[in-house]
């Protein structure tokens, strides 16, 4: 058999503008680009920078007019709330039209944000597309950030528009959303000019600064918008991100570099053609919500299945195969935590034993290290091959993994990444050496274009340190056969559950406590979550210690980052582990 990887690798090396070029022609352009890319000063590429397109139109109207308006583009499940909802193409396109409109009518144009703080509801991706359909950029926000984050989103972006909702789920349990955002709107600097509000049964209405909109009555009141074409550079959404410091990053993408990659990649990773059931279980206030539960699949004319409930206690560790099972899922996309948790209550695999899984190809997982005796249960319980891959909010899709439509089964580079292992000195390692793994300039299409409205940062974090590559900040090496091991991160950034948390900022909310003389923070393994956070306390001495300190810091951190961060350990220390400069040495801290 031809070595598909190595045939395709070989045809991107050779002429990458023509590869690219070649690659745009899975997407419907209002002009059609002539130029691949054009390089940046600082080694960055702008991507198709003639070409001229929509993305939600590619997602949406495309497939209408093709005769597939039929065809089911979303399903939803709320296992909570009971809620199921079908889409087609047609109608799934009507009411992000219709919510286009809407946005427009409260003065939304090509370039403004609009920012979508929700769970994974069918509104959530109407609100995204349609943002996107008029060339605004979405600032998609985790619904469960307590206000203070909330504040810095809004502060970072100037919102024109907020869409939010009036409750979310964690579990079984129901969240008002409205609260935080009232004191969120109510703290930041910026003042949007309106915000929108979708009523959900169980979510309970409350007064918020400014103006208030009801979600169906915008949907209802406006007309059909139809897709504003834009410059294929032209921003389509900020998504923020960890970095070590407090202050997040707002990752922005572009529409006509990110509409190629993710095309590409449904063929590439996944093997999945248009007509195919996708299901992605991330947040849509991450990176792999928006590729993989809305754009990719889209854009591919496939079956999105949105879930809004857990792996486990909704109601119990059986849900995604049942979910799987009901609607012929043909590719799963999930995370190792969630394996995790499902493995932990249903050791046997019995769950997805006893479900009709016969549609089901492949299980995806990313976001974390996954390990093996993880991969090895959720293989026998589903019956497929579980694929690991790795990527990056900066990268939108994955960097390297098992690409089941060029036939490796285990970790090779994407097409398009030019991977390498670097020394402390920016020397490439050979394979077989650890070092920090890093891509060579320019990166593909689909990645970073900049950080909002902080350019220089974005040269400083990613750029300065090795000329020539992007930094991922991932410890890992390549092997003899040319497989990517990627160990951890080289920076001070956490994984709880998946999730990115900057040690930096839990160390800001430690350090606020009067009674916090020191602090630092660190990663320990865990069971269920992969890493969780551990603060390491030097007491100041006082006249009346608290006598609860570690309640105090744990409930401390709860309010102002949220319950995600999964901090609950403190360890009480005489002194920190400094070295003379007085940096603190993080891997002498107590295990
Ligand atoms: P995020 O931007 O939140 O998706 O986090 C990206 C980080 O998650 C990467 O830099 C890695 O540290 C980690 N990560 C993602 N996928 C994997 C994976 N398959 N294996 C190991 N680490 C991963």
């Amino acid at each position: 058999m031809p070595n598909l990887y190595t045939a395709e690798v070989a045809a991107w090396r050779a002429d990458r503008a023509a590869y690219w070029l070649d690659a745009a022609q899975d997407i419907d352009w209002e002009t059609p680009p002539e130029t691949a890319f054009r390089l940046r000063p600082d080694g960055l590429a702008d991507w198709f920078p003639d070409g001229r397109l929509n993305i939600c139109a590619n997602a949406l109207d495309r497939h209408v007019v093709a005769g597939d308006g039929d065809r089911m583009a979303l399903i939803w499940e709320s296992p909570v709330t009971g809620g199921t909802q079908h889409f087609t193409y047609a109608a799934l396109t009507e009411r992000v039209a219709r919510f286009a409109g809407g946005l427009r009518a409260l003065g939304v144009e090509q370039g403004d944000r609009v920012l979508i703080c929700m769970p994974p509801v069918p509104e959530s991706v109407i609100a995204m597309l349609a943002a996107a359909r008029l060339g605004a950029v979405h600032v998609f926000v985790f619904a469960g950030f307590p206000a203070p984050e909330l504040a810095t989103r809004i502060d970072d972006t100037s919102p024109r528009v907020v869409v939010t909702t009036t409750c979310g789920y964690t579990g079984v349990r129901a969240i008002s959303l409205l609260p935080a955002m009232a004191e969120a709107l109510g703290i930041a600097a910026h003042r949007p000019d309106a915000t929108i509000v979708f009523q959900r049964p169980g979510g309970r209405m409350m007064a918020l600064p400014g103006r208030v909109h009801d979600f169906a009555e915008v949907e209802a009141r406006s007309v059909a918008i139809a897709p504003v074409p834009v410059a294929a550079t032209n921003p389509l959404y900020i998504l923020h991100t960890s970095g070590t410091t407090g202050n997040p990053k707002g990752v922005v993408r572009d529409h006509g570099g990110h509409a190629v990659a993710l095309r590409r990649s449904m063929r590439h990773v996944y093997d999945i053609e248009p007509g195919a059931v996708f299901c992605c279980t991330a947040d849509l206030g991450w990176v792999v919500g928006h590729s993989y539960a809305v754009y990719a699949p889209l854009l591919t004319g496939c079956t999105t299945v949105l879930y809004e409930g857990g792996a486990t206690g909704t109601p119990d560790a059986g849900a995604l195969w049942r979910l799987c099972a009901r609607h012929g899922v043909n590719l799963l996309f999930t995370s190792p935590s969630a394996l995790r948790a499902m493995r932990s209550e249903d050791p046997e695999g019995a769950h997805g034993r006893s479900c009709d899984l016969s549609a089901l190809l492949a299980v995806f997982v990313a976001g974390e290290r996954a390990d093996k005796a993880t991969l090895t249960w959720a293989a026998g319980a589903a019956g497929v091959p579980i694929c690991d891959h790795w990527w990056q909010t900066e990268t939108g899709s994955a960097i390297a993994g098992s690409l089941r439509g060029l036939n490796t089964p285990a970790g090779r580079a994407a097409i398009g990444f030019d991977l390498v292992v670097l020394g402390e000195t920016g020397g490439v390692l050979p394979p077989g050496t650890e070092g920090e793994l890093a891509i060579k300039l320019p990166l593909p299409p689909g990645c970073l274009t900049t950080l909002w409205q902080a350019e220089a940062r974005m040269q400083a974090t990613y750029l300065a340190r090795f000329p020539g590559y992007y930094r991922t900040f991932d410890q890992g090496m390549t092997d003899a056969r040319g497989e990517v091991h990627v160990m951890s991160r080289t920076d001070d950034v956490l994984k709880v559950a998946g999730r990115r948390i900057a040690a930096g900022r839990i160390e800001e909310v430690l350090a606020a406590h009067p009674e916090v003389a020191e602090c630092a923070v660190a990663g320990r393994a865990d069971a269920a979550r992969g890493q969780v956070p551990v603060g390491f306390i030097v007491r100041r001495v006082g006249d009346s210690p608290v006598t609860d300190l570690r309640a105090e810091l744990v409930a401390a951190v709860r309010a102002q980052i949220g319950g995600f961060a999964g901090f609950r350990r403190v360890v009480f220390l005489d002194s920190l582990p400094r070295t003379r400069s007085g940096k603190i040495m993080r891997r002498y801290l107590p295990q």
